[in-house]
């Protein structure tokens, strides 16, 4: 069914998801909201464009889902409550239908965080969704990325490739197993495991473009660098189910994006806290490598120096081997 773009906002009101300090949500020129005293506001935005960052026939409940989660990911990854967000749409047409199932994933997700939809901007063009976000975090006690130490350990949460490895089963047109493409279409933001982190870990980011070149940041930031043990990634029965050979899992978990997982840094008198963490959260935590003074990251399978094949994906890559191929976020 085709509307216009009044009855769109409508139809997204209707839809939205709401929380006591928002004073004055959907409707006016901009949303008011009431942030706690003392807090510092953490704010970030990420956009997910079809064909880039999700293929053009994904269903819109996990399009709606991914477009919050992997913006609550990034309050995740600093520590952050998350409370406000505002969502641009820009739509190839004006189809109810496809919007209500959209809210229902981006809602679903909203409300299960108690993060209100207190605003946006739609507009008819190709498919895109930005989101922006907002959250607070006790001043001084967010987890940043250039405070990891000499000495710290390197922890994973969850597990690593699962959206890999459907995204290249999906490209190369086999069956995804469901709990790969779970994992890919509509992945888990670690909220409550980055809020528990605040004081025991050093740095932390979230996994949205490879382990390898995602902690390639922390050290950068920290002017460290790393040496990680790849025999330890946490893989899932999932991920060992499919009959690959080895590299090629590797690289899905070392170097492939999308699984949104945390890795953070710790001394190593905090890994009983940590052990404790994974259990109260049911969410398994894994030691897989250390910070080191010298630079560089150093990936290390059974002891044998290991190359990635791509460092991750990168924005505007000029390259058109298969490292640019989508999904470039
Ligand atoms: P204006 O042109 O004055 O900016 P709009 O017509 O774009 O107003 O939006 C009207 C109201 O609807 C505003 O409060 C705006 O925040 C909200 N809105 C528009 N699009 C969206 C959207 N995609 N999601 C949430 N709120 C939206
Ligand atoms: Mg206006």
């Amino acid at each position: 069914m085709s509307i216009g773009e009044f009855d769109l906002v409508e139809q997204i009101r209707r839809l939205a998801s709401d929380r006591p300090d928002v004073v004055l949500g959907i409707g006016d020129d901009a949303a008011l909201v009431a942030p706690p005293p003392g807090m510092q506001l953490a704010l970030s935005t990420d956009t997910l464009n079809s064909g880039v960052h999700f293929p053009a026939e994904t269903a819109p409940f996990a399009i709606g889902w991914k477009a919050l989660a992997v913006n609550l990911s990034d309050m995740a990854a600093m520590g952050a409550i998350p409370a406000w967000c505002t969502l641009s749409l820009a739509l190839p047409d004006a189809d109810s239908l496809w919007l209500s199932e959209f809210m229902r994933g981006f809602g679903t997700l909203a409300r299960r965080h108690q993060v209100a939809l207190a605003g946006g901007d739609t507009t008819r063009g190709p498919l895109s969704i930005g989101v922006h976000i907002i959250g607070f975090v006790p001043p001084g006690l967010a987890l940043r990325r250039d405070a990891a130490q000499v000495g710290d350990d390197i922890w994973v949460s969850g597990h690593l490739g699962d959206a890999a490895a459907a995204l290249s089963l999906w490209r190369a047109d086999q069956a995804i197993p469901d709990a790969l493409r779970s994992r890919l279409e509509c992945p888990t933001p670690r909220i409550a495991l980055g809020q528990a982190l605040r004081g025991i870990a050093h740095a932390a980011l979230d996994i949205s473009d490879g382990l390898l070149a995602d902690l390639g940041h922390i050290c950068a930031a920290s002017q460290l660098g790393a040496e990680v043990h790849l025999e330890n990634l946490p893989t899932s029965s999932a991920l060992l189910a499919l009959t690959v050979d080895t590299d090629t899992r590797l690289q899905w978990q070392a170097s492939g994006g999308d699984d949104y997982e945390l890795c953070f840094t710790a001394a190593p008198c905090q890994r009983t806290a940590i052990a404790r963490l994974a259990d109260t959260l049911a969410l398994p935590l894994t030691r897989i490598g250390q910070i080191q003074a010298t630079p560089s990251i150093r990936p290390f399978y059974r002891n044998h120096p290991w190359q990635p094949r791509q460092a991750g994906h990168e924005h505007f890559c000029e390259d058109k081997s298969d490292a640019c191929k989508a999904p470039l976020r």
